[in-house]
């Protein structure tokens, strides 16, 4: 057997007195910890925001002169003390809910699967939503103690960085990532050499290599094709997210469903559950069947105890955005599988072949995952709804609603969102140790007793932290970039730190319908410019490099945001990622949510904004239908079904104008003295917060898939 070790690539040169700095760096457990950033911040603030809140960039950079005075600062000494010591009885994990629950599984290791992972702003390995759900699932079942390991790619170029040419159209810039300055450590042999996993695909043998990344207690296992090994085509098989290239698609995800058991086993686990989050992972169920045919079950059998431990979430509401190939495709990469199967070609594509909405006959990842899980889920109640319509076909006989689809709605990682300011009144009001409760409703009825002017001095603070930060990114592109004038208003050099402030900020896909708000301009101009009560839009967001309609939505937002008569009240920043949320859900006063029903599967953005006590107007698709509750927020349109999205759009945008004009200006400027909030709006906050940051936490979300979904398979498999 290979005994495999993580390897921390950098050795800094530090202090003994604050030696440990170097293992703090390399888990991202600071990064949710309140107070840890201090920890680097504390040493060099400038040396902290230039290495972009970079740790190992930072300490590899930071003068030996700062390390030393850090470790001669009382005060310095004493906080890393106290985060040492959190940082210890974190990790060796000995009360924990999992552990308290569930005891005799604590060493039964469930395995999750995702093509990103959102987890920090210097790890670029997630696209959207997606990620960022896949990111906190890792950290709340972290925190929760639940026995998770990860699989996933690191993409040597990660995400795209955005750039809006004066004209508005989306540019993508590309960075090769140095894995070296990452918190990414590789996986070596006794030998020092790289693990690799390999699988055969046309004409060639794939090797990839290992690198894990410390999630808190929990290992995050990366694959990586960019190996001598490879020929340089395979070398960048990994080097991006979702290529619209079939080949280089089928080959990632044969790497990440079959690769990924491979080097799971390399590894020497045993999973009790895999959780595949999307069906880009569903190859994984193939590897399992091929070990146990190969181990002489029949594959009737293989598929029947795969099921019994296999999870499958899916995301995706519409038809067409559903992963699948062609069959030729398919032949092409598999037709050396099947026989491993004791299948032929036929019998293979029957595991998952489907007539897609286009009739055209593929192999669909989702059919393949559904087929090859026991549990299987939607990530809100009306996307099980959609799903279990759009999936009954596979079920021919059973009714709709007994589809064995059930749903468990997203919820956000608190400790990841929410703002410090926010935290410490939490701490104030809701007591000591909130923190620990965070799904726990009688405990969030307290925010009622905050103090409307505590609450409002936060609130303040927030948001001209945000504009603050905004207007200095403005001024970086002014300064750096050579842009045009037009384009430093564009990116929120006039932004005014009092007025209500709205933030729509997600990926541009079209049915996310970014400009509906813009539908018709100078009615909402009208709406914005009102002496005494402005009103400033500001908005964020990545189009998939591919998807041109995307893009062109957003050279009609920027069109309208570089209008010189609308006085900079319009805003479109570039680059929307992790940092930029963070700033935009705590800072802005409404969170903006315009999907066309139902394609919103859940949304996550706007449950970030309510715990941190903006209120949210939104369609009543994904998550708010849920979290809606007539008092702690507004609703867009009506849950009707349109003869056409025209219609639907028209209706949306009427009932947009009319709420934002009649209900959330008034509601915020009404009754209002000059330092003092509307105690309305405030009140409103309040019950935003009390009513879902319980039940849209990851908190809850966790204890769910445990208790739903993990569970049942593990019970199943510990007693087999
Ligand atoms: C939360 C988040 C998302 C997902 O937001 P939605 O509400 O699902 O659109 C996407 N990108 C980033 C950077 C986020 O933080």
């Amino acid at each position: 057997m290979h005994v495999f070790r993580a390897h921390q690539p950098n050795h800094f040169d530090l202090p003994e007195r604050i030696q440990r700095l170097g293992e703090l760096a390399y888990n991202l457990w600071w990064t949710w910890t309140p107070s840890a950033e201090d920890l680097f911040s504390h040493i060099d603030p400038t040396a902290w925001d230039q290495s972009r809140y970079n740790p190992i960039l930072f300490l590899r950079g930071v003068s030996k002169h700062r390390l030393e005075a850090a470790a001669q600062n009382l005060d310095y000494v004493d906080l890393y003390d106290r985060l040492c010591s959190a940082f210890d009885i974190y990790m060796a994990a000995r009360d924990t809910w999992f552990k308290r629950n569930y005891p005799d599984f604590e060493n039964q290791p469930i395995a999750y699967f995702s093509t990103e992972f959102g987890l920090h702003e210097t790890l670029p390995m997630y696209a959207g939503g997606l990620g960022i759900l896949a990111g906190d699932h890792l950290k709340e079942a972290s925190d929760l103690g639940i026995p998770l390991v990860a699989m996933g790619f690191i993409y040597t170029q990660g995400y795209f960085f955005q750039h809006i040419s004066e004209d508005g159209w989306q540019e993508s810039r590309r960075v090769t990532l140095k894995f070296e300055d990452l918190p990414v450590m590789p996986l070596l042999d006794e030998d020092g050499q790289p693990m690799t996993v390999t699988l055969d695909l046309p004409g060639r043998t794939l090797s990839a290599r290992l690198w894990e990344i410390h999630v808190g207690r929990l290992p995050l296992y990366l694959l990586d094709s960019n190996v001598d090994a490879n020929n340089e085509a395979d070398r960048a098989l990994t080097a991006r997210l979702y290529s619209a290239d079939m080949d280089l698609r089928i080959s990632q995800e044969m790497l990440l469903g079959i690769g990924g058991v491979r080097a799971l086993r390399m590894l020497s686990y045993n999973p009790v559950v895999w959780h595949m989050n999307e069906g880009h992972s569903a190859f994984l169920g193939l590897e399992q069947a091929r070990e146990l045919v190969q181990a002489g079950k029949s594959l009737d059998v293989a598929v029947e105890k795969i099921k019994a431990q296999n999870v499958f979430t899916t995301h995706t509401p519409v038809p067409a955005g559903n992963d699948e190939f062609p069959l030729w495709l398919v032949d092409r990469y598999f037709s050396g599988f099947w026989s491993e199967l004791g299948l032929d070609q036929e019998g293979f594509i029957d595991l998952a072949g489907r007539e897609n909405p286009n009739g055209q006959p593929t192999f669909s990842l989702p059919v393949l995952a559904l087929r090859f899980s026991g549990q299987a889920n939607g990530v809100s109640e009306l996307h099980g709804q959609v799903a279990r319509k759009m999936w009954s076909f596979l079920w021919p006989g059973v009714k709709e609603e007994d589809v064995r689809i059930s749903y468990i709605t997203n919820g956000v990682h608190t400790n990841t969102w929410l703002a410090r300011r926010m935290g410490s009144l939490y701490t104030k009001y809701l007591g000591k140790d909130w923190r620990d409760h965070l799904d726990d409703q009688d405990m969030w009825e307290r925010v009622l007793e905050i103090p409307d002017e505590e609450l409002w001095r936060v609130r303040r603070h927030l948001k001209r932290r945000m504009v603050a930060f905004i207007r200095e990114r403005a001024r970086g592109h002014w300064m750096y970039e050579g842009v045009h004038p037009v384009q430093v208003i564009a990116s929120g050099v006039m932004l005014d730190p009092y007025a209500l402030t709205i933030g729509f900020a997600r990926r541009f896909a079209t049915y996310k319908r970014a400009n509906l708000i813009l539908r018709d301009l100078d009615r909402l101009m009208d709406l914005l410019k009102r002496p005494n009560r402005p009103v400033q839009i500001i908005f964020a967001g990545k189009a998939h490099p591919s998807d041109e309609p995307g893009k062109m939505l957003i050279q009609d937002v920027y069109r309208a945001v570089k209008k010189a008569e609308n006085g900079g009240r319009l805003v479109f920043l570039e680059d929307y990622d992790i940092h930029l949320a963070r700033y935009l859900v705590q800072g802005v006063d409404v969170w903006l949510n315009t999907p066309r029903r139902p394609m919103e599967a859940s949304g996550t953005s706007g449950q970030k904004a309510a715990i941190n006590g903006a209120i949210n107007f939104s369609i009543l698709d994904g998550w708010w239908r849920e979290g809606y509750n007539g008092k702690n927020g507004w609703v867009i349109g009506a849950e009707n079904e349109y003869a056409s999205s025209e219609e639907q759009d028209r209706e949306d945008a009427e009932s947009l104008y009319d709420i934002l004009e009649n209900q959330v200006i008034p509601l915020y400027y009404d009754d209002r003295t000059p330092n003092q909030a509307s105690s309305a709006w405030l009140a409103m906050a309040k019950e935003s917060i009390r009513s879902m940051a319980p039940k849209f936490s990851a908190r809850r979300m966790l204890k769910e898939y445990v208790q739903k979904m993990y569970l049942p398979a593990i019970e199943q498999k510990v007693k087999a």
